[in-house]
């Protein structure tokens, strides 16, 4: 009894402490550590590696033998309302800012304080959404499903296809990101690179908070928040450490000043929060809580770590079969079906490439309707079916329909 009350102290303490937070990752990974002992051991053990990292400078060697990297990205889509079905578009143009701040090409590199300049490093690491699904079928990098859940991403769900989220496709070979609706004030958050693997792994967005375009708001809706949540995925804290407002708890990187807590919207240059750091905080970095107009860069000592966590618990990423490598074949454009809902008569345009099959499934996972389409435009007629929601799958597509 004794510790089933501490337990739910300690919760409910952790969620008064990160209740304003817009970045959840602390949250969620206590969560999970409490849930999985083995993903708490490997959290332990990535610690114990961060810590190792700090203290030894002499960290040259984690810098020459980095080879540039391209990790494949799945991008799954989870709407409950048609306008939180975000656009390819919109997903891209999220790569493109990573792919820019990752490397260190971003124009606003000369909004960084003097003092703080020579640290911005590029991390040599690029994203690209996967061409290849887990089968070896043709993919551009994005599953959408239709779902019914709300607040799906902190219901913890959203890794789930038979509770109304998407399946992960393998962790170990893509950075799976499901972007969906999240409680209250959050952004986003990512599960960090333990030596054990959490089936959560990956990273969920708000669409208010993912890409430039369409539902990304104001003001996050210059894709940093994103960037943030991919320094988590490849081990980075945020500069204050841990929630405990205290001057003592470390971030694990010996280049960015030690901070009380997160800075929010766009600070003036100098300002401080403990003492003995003559620069004061480094509110500008990507890995603090600011507006995104406002965050430009990671130091040397954060692509350090990036690279020691790519070359131990990320390494698969390194050799990951989600590229084909045929770029021709990249502009495929996505599956149409309307109207969606119907009530059982409806039309599927399958753009460049016709797929020799197209198969319906009900949410038991059974295949309700088979057929080898000819055309480009297909005409499917299947009035007699239950109302409900099916997948339509395709060798490489799956998309949600609804019969009413
Ligand atoms: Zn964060």
């Amino acid at each position: 009894m004794m510790r089933k009350l501490l337990f739910f102290l300690l919760f409910i303490n952790v969620f008064s402490l990160t209740a304003q937070d817009h970045c959840a990752s602390d949250k969620e990974n206590l969560r999970e550590q409490h849930s999985d002992s083995e993903f708490d051991e490997g959290i332990q053990l990535l610690n114990a590696l961060s810590a190792e990292f700090e203290f030894d400078q002499s960290s040259a060697s984690v810098r020459d033998g980095f080879k540039e990297v391209t990790i494949p990205v799945v991008v799954h889509v989870l709407y409950r309302e048609e306008e939180n079905n975000i656009s390819y578009e919109q997903i891209q143009s999220q790569i493109d800012v990573l792919n820019r701040d990752f490397n260190a090409e971003n124009g606003d590199l000369d909004k960084i304080p003097e003092v703080f300049r020579a640290l911005a490093t590029s991390a040599q690491i690029r994203f690209r959404l996967a061409d290849k699904d887990q089968y070896g079928n043709f993919t551009k990098g994005v599953t959408r499903t239709l779902t019914t859940v709300e607040n799906i991403g902190t219901e913890n769900l959203y890794h789930q296809s038979t509770r109304g989220g998407r399946d992960p496709w393998p962790q170990v070979h893509y950075m799976n990101v499901w972007v969906c609706e999240l409680e209250g004030n959050t952004l986003g958050f990512a599960i960090l690179p333990g030596s054990k693997m959490s089936e959560r792994d990956g990273i969920v967005m708000s669409p208010r908070a993912f890409g430039t375009l369409g539902t990304a708001k104001e003001p996050y809706n210059l894709g940093r928040t994103f960037v943030h949540e991919v320094g988590h995925y490849l081990g980075l804290r945020h500069l204050w450490g841990s929630d405990d407002e205290s001057c003592s708890s470390t971030d694990y990187i010996s280049d960015t000043p030690t901070q009380l807590k997160e800075n929010f919207g766009c600070k003036p240059f100098p300002t401080y929060s403990c003492l003995g750091q003559p620069n004061g905080d480094m509110f500008m970095n990507y890995m603090d809580y600011g507006n995104d107009s406002c965050m430009y860069l990671f130091t040397q000592r954060q692509v350090d770590l990036m690279h020691l966590v790519m070359k131990t618990n990320r390494s698969a990423l390194f050799h990951s079969e989600g590229f084909t490598g045929i770029v021709a074949e990249r502009n495929l454009s996505e599956l149409k079906i309307y109207p969606n809902p119907s009530e059982g008569i409806f039309h599927v345009e399958f753009g460049e490439q016709t797929p020799s099959k197209i198969e319906l499934v009900n949410m038991l996972g059974d295949v309700v309707y088979s057929y080898s389409p000819t055309s480009k435009i297909e005409l499917i007629n299947v009035p007699e079916l239950p109302p409900g929601i099916y997948s339509l799958i395709t060798p490489s597509q799956i998309n949600q329909i609804v019969i009413r």
